[in-house]
């Protein structure tokens, strides 16, 4: 497991305090097991509540050790117009259904989407500012940008596994061909800074 973020929210910050996957209030016989304990950060920590399933024994939460499909991206953010102001949407297109309502289930408890959005909504504005000497002299094609973002991606899945905010949004960048355009043909991107 990566340290560096929180395993359940994917916040780029090293986790300060560590949760019980089965509650030790629920599960005393467990709070001493090693792959039992996961360290995440104090937002989640807190708003992770005992139960981890429902009635019907469908699990709420993801698990970092178990669930094999964390290996991979899991979840993929789409860019929604209009562009000038994008909402980004977090899907989760490659999973089993079973897996998708874990995965929608966690992200709605621990408040996962929010900071997803209010990451990507950041980072493309930063992005876009990166870029705005050459759109402006309207020497950046397509294929440079992709070329440009696809090295950031890289660096994302090489230093913080392959689900980071910012690799999910830079690989929707890349992906989207009305994104992409936009990214390069229009002078100011999503929003001037403060
Ligand atoms: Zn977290």
């Amino acid at each position: 497991m990566n340290l560096a973020r929180c395993p359940y929210c994917g916040l780029p910050d090293e986790p300060g305090t560590l949760d019980h996957i089965l509650a030790k209030s629920l599960y005393p016989e467990y709070s001493m097991f090693t792959k039992n304990l996961v360290p995440v950060c104090e937002k989640c920590n807190q708003k992770k509540r005992p139960r981890m399933w429902n009635d019907d024994g469908t699990r709420r939460f993801i698990n970092p050790y178990y669930d094999a499909f964390m290996a991979s991206p899991f979840y993929a953010i789409e860019i929604l117009p209009p562009y000038q102001t994008p909402l980004f949407r977090v899907a989760f297109p490659n999973l089993s259904d079973a897996d998708r309502n874990i995965c929608e289930s966690h992200f709605k408890r621990l408040q996962v989407y929010s900071k997803i959005a209010n990451s990507c909504a950041e980072r493309s504005r930063s992005l876009c500012w990166t870029f705005l000497p050459e759109v402006l002299d309207n020497t950046l094609t397509v294929a440079e940008m992709r070329w440009l973002v696809t090295r950031l991606e890289r660096g994302e899945r090489q230093g913080g596994g392959p689900n980071t905010w910012d690799g999910a949004l830079y690989r929707s960048i890349i992906a989207d061909d009305a994104v992409a355009h936009f990214v390069v043909t229009v002078p100011i991107g999503p929003a001037l800074p403060e």
